[in-house]
């Protein structure tokens, strides 16, 4: 093509028309990102070798406490049906969705949370079972959230469902395994605070706020924004006795502030949990009663709680959860279930917080190379046969000469170097080294499998 003047573009004279939008069409999918794409989008993150050994390790460790508590894992597609969020939780939270429409015109979005996909899941395939049905997850989840330190538009939920039983016994074994899940994780410093919005709805009908004004305050008295409760209440409500209320310390107190409002049987209920808790192992100076959780959601029923991690500021609450009622949200008659959600992200914050040692990338058990090109066929069939016995091999994709070949052993950190050259290859062996040790054998290469299971 002829340069012209213009510079990159060429004159529509010189060049048949139709050519130039080609031209263009091209440039515009030009085969570079452009500066700002290579960064991650706001709000995500990209995880290293290291943070994602240190992610899967406390994962791991998560994933054996619900077990331990009779847990199943479940998985559930990343989007959903719109509605089935916009049901649980009212249009408003549209705003707050990585919402779509696909190219059927299906209005879906990106899961913000897994309660509501679960149970849809449970009403779709479990309904039939024996109750307690105990399921849990761990997955990602998409808010388009303001990002900040604790606070992220994708991060991980770690989280349970129990359906069929609600009672004092499942919700105390509940509460234990929330904080069977952050002790498993190393985290010293935590608060369990524990409460029940029967004790809540109570209060506030004693205050003459209607059944309908008390969602909106949830949010208000979730947030323990004093201020801002004073100024939406009704007149007559006394919000210093509410606040006196939430800033309860023990149930007793709540008592006491509750006057002669009738709580329907929640503070007996949480008395009941409280002991089983202690049977449990989470002695009552762990917990604190708290009458001021309100989950903000108008869904929960029951005992609610939460676990903190006091260190973190406002992005504090790494656990959140209680029974609640969504059978309806299906159309299906009324189940008694709980559950929680845990952000994994946020505890990942609170371990470093803390100073919890992080995790080095492991290096590979054996690190396999040849010093000659004759030798490579022999190094592959010893690698094979060292995966299949179980072992994370690193093979050496260069010829190396004997030193180097060390040294990179060394700089992997590799625990034992299987090696061979012509000398090796004209002996019918290959040398395995042990790194630590610096025991060296000469073994035939069909053994290699054997020695690497004698190795302890
Ligand atoms: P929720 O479903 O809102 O009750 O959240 C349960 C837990 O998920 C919270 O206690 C947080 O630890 C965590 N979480 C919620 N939103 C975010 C977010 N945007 N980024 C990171 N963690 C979050």
């Amino acid at each position: 093509m002829k340069a012209t003047a213009a510079g990159l573009f060429p004159s529509s004279v010189s060049d048949p028309p139709g050519r130039d939008a080609a031209r263009v069409t091209t440039l515009m999918a030009a085969p570079f990102i452009a500066d700002a794409s290579m960064q991650a989008p706001r709000g995500t993150r990209d995880f290293g070798p290291e943070q994602m050994a240190a992610r899967r390790d406390v994962e791991a460790r998560l994933r054996r406490v619900f077990e331990s508590y009779g847990y199943h894992e479940v998985q559930t597609p990343t989007f959903e049906h719109l509605e089935l969020f916009t049901a649980k939780s009212g249009p408003g939270i549209v705003d707050e969705l990585y919402a779509f429409e696909d190219k059927s015109d299906r209005e879906l979005a990106l899961r913000p949370e897994l309660t509501a996909p679960v149970m849809r899941y449970y009403f779709d395939n479990l309904k039939m079972a024996p109750k307690p049905v105990k399921l849990f997850y761990v997955a990602n989840c998409f808010r388009y959230d303001r990002p900040q330190a604790g606070r992220y538009r994708e991060f991980w939920q770690m989280g349970c469902e129990l359906i069929g039983d609600a009672g004092p016994v499942a919700v105390a074994e509940l509460v234990a395994m929330g904080v069977g899940l952050v002790e498993a994780a190393g985290l010293t410093h935590r608060e369990l605070r524990l409460g029940h919005l029967g004790i809540l709805r109570a209060a506030l009908h004693a205050q003459g706020v209607p059944a309908d004004d008390q969602r909106a305050l949830m949010r208000l008295i979730d947030k323990r924004d004093d201020d801002a409760l004073r100024d939406a209440l009704p007149d007559a409500a006394d919000a210093d006795a509410l606040i006196r209320l939430f800033d309860a310390p023990g149930l007793d107190e709540v008592r006491d502030a509750l006057g002669d409002a009738d709580a329907g049987g929640a503070l007996e209920e949480v008395e009941a949990v409280l002991a089983n808790l202690e049977a449990l192992g989470v002695r009552r100076d762990a917990v604190r009663v708290d009458a001021g959780i309100a989950r903000g959601l108008d869904y929960y029923t029951g005992v609610v709680f939460e676990i903190d991690a006091p260190k973190l500021g406002a992005e504090k609450q790494l656990l959140g959860g209680g029974v609640y009622a969504l059978a309806d949200v299906f159309d299906e008659p009324p189940v008694e279930t709980a559950g929680f959600a845990l952000g994994f992200d946020r505890l990942l914050v609170a371990l470093d917080e803390e100073g919890v040692p992080g995790f080095s990338v492991k290096g590979p058990d054996v690190y396999a190379v040849a010093f000659s090109e004759a030798a490579v066929p022999t190094i592959l069939a010893c690698a094979a046969r060292l995966r299949a016995a179980g072992a994370r091999v690193e093979v050496e994709p260069q010829t190396r000469a004997p030193g180097k070949a060390l040294g990179r052993a060394d700089q992997l950190g590799a625990s034992f170097a299987l090696m061979a050259g012509d000398r090796e290859l004209a002996d019918g062996v290959v040398a395995f080294k042990n790194l630590a040790s610096g025991d060296q054998a000469s073994v035939p290469p069909e053994t290699v499998a054997d020695r690497w299971a004698e190795r302890a």
